[in-house]
Order: C-alpha cells, then sequence, then structure tokens
C-alpha cells in the first residue's frame, strides 16, 4: 500500500517535505527550509538557537516531530517527551532523500536529518550545495552536506568533534574523479578536517523501490525531477521547473518521458500559476546588453552566482560592450566547482578575462585563500575597479553592497535581475538596497519600487526571468502526462488546478500538512 503525507510546501512556496511509504521502504521527496513559516517566528538577526538544538524549531513548527530520523545530538534532554502527544509526532526511519535542487526551500532541512541518512542526487546539486555550505559562515540551519555534531555541555548543546559529511548518493555519475573527490571532502577550515564517510554513485534504488531522475530546466544548474515506481504504480514529482530557460529541452524531455510511464500520481509544483510566461532567458540577455551599452560609469548587476545561466549571460554582455567582467571570490569558488560537477559549465580559465574581487577583510577562510592563490593573476581591488570604473561590469548581490564603501563609484547603473517575490523581511531588505543605491547616486534599473506597491516601473521590465513555469505551462504539462491523481505542493493556490482541469479526468487530492493519503 503506497501512503503519502506531505510535512512541508503545504500551500507554501517551499519548504517541501514529502513522505512517501509503500511497503518497507520509506523516504522523502527534497526537505526544505520553510522560509515563510519561518519568517513569522524568526527574522534575520533573530534565529532558532543553536544551543537549543531541535526544540526552537519543533516548538514553532517548522520543523515536523518525526522521532527516528531527526538528529539525536540535538535533540538534548528531554525533547522527545515534550512533542510525544503533539498531532503530527510519529516515530520512523527512512532510507534517504531524493534531493531535486539545491535551493535551500527543498534542500536546507536535511541539516536536521541523522547523519548517517543518504541523500540522492545530481552531482551539481550536491556540489553546488558543499560550495555555499563552505563559503557561508557557519550556520546550524544550513548543514546540507556536513554538519559539526554537538554534545551538551553545561546544560547547553555545543560543537563537538569535527565536521562529518552525510553519506550522498550521485543519482547522474558512475564515478567521481580524484579532483571532485579531493574538493567533496575538503574541510571550509583547516583545523577541522572533514572525515571520509563513503558516498555511492549511481544508484538504481531507493530501499526497494527503483526511481529514475530528469534532467530539468530550473535557475539553478543540477536540478532534476523523479519517478519512482511504487506498488501503486509511478510517482512523479517535478521539483521546481521551467520551459523559458536555455535548457527548456530538458524540461520538454521529461514530459516524454513521463508520457510513456504514465504515472498514477503527479506532485507538481505550483509557483507562479497566475503570472504571464515572462522574459525568457533569451529576452534578458537583450534587456541587459542593451542598457549596458547605454551605460555611463560603473555597471553593477545583481543576480544569485548560482543561476549560472545569468552569469554566463553577463560575461557575454561584458565582452560584447567592451567591459570587464568583476565576479567575487565566492562565485570565483563556485564556478568551479560547478565546473568539477560538469563540463559545460565554463571554467574560469575559459572566460579569458574575467578577474577576481579582492574585498576588506580581516579573516580569510581556506577557500578564499586558495582562490586568491591560484588566480593571483586575476585579481583586482577596489580602488582598481574606481580607477577603471567605466570599463567594469561587476557582479555584486546586496550581501556585498559594503564593498561600495571602499569603491566610491562616481557614476553608475546598478541592474536588478534577481528574484521580486519577497516577504516582509524581502521588503526590508529592498529598502535598504535602495537606500545604497541612492546613497551612491547609482541609476537603478529593473528595481522593485515601494510607492508601486514593490513593483518593477513598466519601463524597466525584463531584466529577470523567473525559475518557474507558469499556470498555462504547467497545466498543458499535466494535460500532457496525464496522471491519475495530481497533488499539487510548492504553491499558495492549489485550487488553481482544480479550476483549470475540470474537463479531465485527472482526480486533484489537495494535501493537508501531515494527514496521509493513502493509494491502492
Ligand atoms: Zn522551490
Ligand atoms: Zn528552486
Amino acid at each position: 500500500m503506497l501512503a503519502i503525507t506531505c510535512y512541508g510546501g503545504v500551500n507554501e512556496i517551499g519548504g517541501n517535505k514529502i513522505f512517501l511509504e509503500d511497503g518497507d521502504t520509506r523516504f522523502f521527496f527534497d526537505f526544505g527550509s520553510p522560509f515563510k513559516k519561518r519568517a513569522r517566528f524568526f527574522g534575520e538577526f533573530f534565529s532558532p538557537r543553536p544551543g537549543a538544538g531541535l526544540l526552537d524549531l519543533l516548538e514553532t513548527g517548522l520543523l515536523p516531530p518525526l522521532k527516528g530520523i531527526l538528529r539525536e545530538d540535538l535533540a538534548g534532554k528531554d525533547l522527545w517527551a515534550r512533542f510525544a502527544s503533539s498531532e503530527q509526532h510519529r516515530e520512523m526511519s527512512i532510507d534517504g532523500v531524493l534531493l531535486t535542487h539545491a535551493h535551500m526551500d527543498h534542500s536546507g532541512y536535511v541539516s536536521f536529518l541523522r547523519d548517517d541518512i543518504p541523500v540522492y542526487s545530481t552531482v551539481m546539486t550536491a556540489f553546488v550545495s558543499k560550495a555555499m555550505q563552505d563559503s557561508a559562515p557557519p550556520n546550524f540551519e544550513k548543514e546540507v552536506c556536513y554538519s559539526l555534531p554537538k554534545g551538551i555541555k553545561k546544560g547547553y548543546l555545543r560543537s563537538a568533534g569535527t565536521y562529518k559529511p552525510r553519506p550522498f548518493a550521485f543519482v547522474d555519475v558512475p564515478a567521481l574523479s580524484e579532483e571532485a573527490q579531493d574538493f567533496w571532502y575538503s574541510s571550509p577550515v583547516r583545523k577541522k578536517p572533514l572525515s571520509s564517510e563513503a558516498y555511492r554513485c549511481a544508484p538504481e534504488k531507493i530501499g526497494a523501490l527503483k526511481f529514475r531522475f530528469f534532467p530539468v530546466d530550473h535557475s539553478i544548474p543540477g536540478a532534476a525531477a523523479y519517478a519512482v515506481e511504487t506498488s501503486a504504480g509511478w510517482v512523479a514529482y517535478t521539483g521546481d521547473l521551467r520551459f523559458h530557460g536555455r535548457a527548456s529541452y530538458q524540461t520538454e524531455a521529461f514530459v516524454q518521458e513521463m508520457q510513456k510511464l504514465r504515472p498514477r500520481i503527479l506532485l507538481c509544483e505550483g509557483t507562479r500559476l497566475k503570472e504571464e510566461r515572462g522574459p525568457s532567458e533569451r529576452d534578458v540577455f537583450e534587456h541587459c546588453l542593451e542598457a549596458v551599452r547605454k551605460a555611463q560609469g560603473l555597471v553593477i548587476a545583481d543576480f544569485g552566482a548560482r543561476n549560472v545561466e545569468r552569469l554566463v549571460a553577463f560575461y557575454n554582455i561584458a565582452r560584447e560592450t567592451g567591459r570587464t567582467f568583476v565576479i567575487m571570490g565566492k562565485d570565483a569558488y563556485l564556478l568551479d566547482v560547478m565546473h568539477l560537477a560538469s563540463e559545460r559549465v565554463p571554467s574560469i580559465d575559459q572566460f579569458p578575462d574575467i578577474l577576481i574581487y579582492k574585498d576588506f577583510k580581516s579573516k580569510i577562510s581556506s577557500w578564499e585563500a586558495e582562490i586568491h592563490r591560484h588566480y593571483s593573476g586575476k585579481i583586482i581591488t577596489a580602488p582598481q575597479v574606481r580607477e577603471d570604473a567605466g570599463r567594469i561590469l561587476l557582479c555584486f548581490s546586496f550581501a556585498d553592497m559594503l564593498d561600495l564603501v571602499d569603491i566610491r563609484p562616481s557614476e553608475g547603473t546598478y541592474i536588478y535581475s534577481s528574484s521580486e517575490v519577497f516577504d516582509e523581511e524581502g521588503a526590508t531588505d529592498m529598502r535598504r538596497l535602495s537606500n545604497w543605491i541612492a546613497h551612491f547616486g547609482l541609476r537603478p534599473l529593473g528595481l522593485p519600487r515601494e510607492a508601486k506597491g514593490w513593483e518593477i516601473p513598466p519601463a524597466e521590465r525584463g531584466f529577470h526571468s523567473s525559475g518557474h513555469a507558469c499556470g498555462p505551462d504547467l497545466l498543458d504539462l499535466i494535460r500532457r502526462i496525464n496522471p491519475q491523481t495530481l497533488i499539487p505542493i510548492h504553491t499558495e493556490d492549489p485550487g488553481y488546478f482544480i479550476q483549470h482541469l475540470r474537463d479531465t479526468d485527472i482526480e486533484i487530492r489537495l494535501p493537508i500538512e501531515g494527514k496521509t493519503m493513502v493509494f491502492a
């Protein structure tokens, strides 16, 4: 008997934690951080206490109280007695997590799973996750690839021992190269080595169930959809996907394979149901190229470097407009790692005129020192950027804003080429970003403005392309795959599917968080 329980991603965008059980096999599709739920209780500087382990997360419902799969070392004393009577409390063991991609709303809370639970993902998803963890300050909510075990000292949980990697299973490669292995086992801190736990390559089953993965187009490389063969038939899960990026052929191939499999159940995302298709990555390239051509002084492009498609686009824009492309050290690290995971991502050496910005820092991590050493001929500093501002395209984001204090640009353009969906916390960040841009007298382009209800002025649209398919594209995908049952996930508007699929035989089951759905 097949049973599915959604512990996250229900009536919310992200936080997906979809539990599947069939016979003796039990696993999750994704185990993400629920951003919006988290923002109800916590903020940027007000986070769950690492010293309290799982307590704050269980208390606020950010994590389901599932005994047996969450980290024992974070349980502290009497934790489970406290949550034993809660409605969702359950004791379980699992065979692993099928992780779709490296966005935190899908991967983040893997951090709280026992460190012997395998995570299945593409090698790109695993490597991007590790590079992001390596290059960020330690944060117990972001220990996706390796974690620091904790023990009780004087009543509080404190870190003890050295980093321990999770046992990953790379679904898309037969083996890791030696260089890739070195990266996988490299520790961000020299004093704390990473122990070398076994990883696996090319697994075909999770528990006793056969599964398949399908690369799909999304705003981060390595994204995959999955299908698992259960006793009730194939269960397919889209993860996040779109049809308007350069890898749209992958999403198309996924749909065609699904038509052949005829899945019993399709779990489908629904992030942007009411929006129009919007600009494609190609349109974004044209728009940004035009803007950079007209720009005077420094040009700053704000986007996440994980979006490698956008990064390559801006590199080409820099070349076409005679500007030097400058990226941050952490982006250079990420690019190196992505190239290690797939030759399709160009290496830094394949970008002949790329430079790496070296910022002021009191402490430099080992990965960053290595980047500075390895690319010593490609380093650029703040005074040099200021000197040559009119011939530079700088890749920055809000987190790098203080570097502008060092650069002191006299004129320039700030192209906001990033996600527009945000909550209250995002609005606060956006206000701050606007203030910094105004402070330096830069011309904003594509920046949402508060006066217009956080809308981008019509004349400035087309500088960003979403990572998600729009409603009509998803309806088309569902009609073509034609599953017996559709379970909407990762959406605030699941009713949209009922409304628009009335003319089909597809049964639509709206999940309720923590409630089990059984399928014969
Ligand atoms: Zn997502
Ligand atoms: Zn995503």
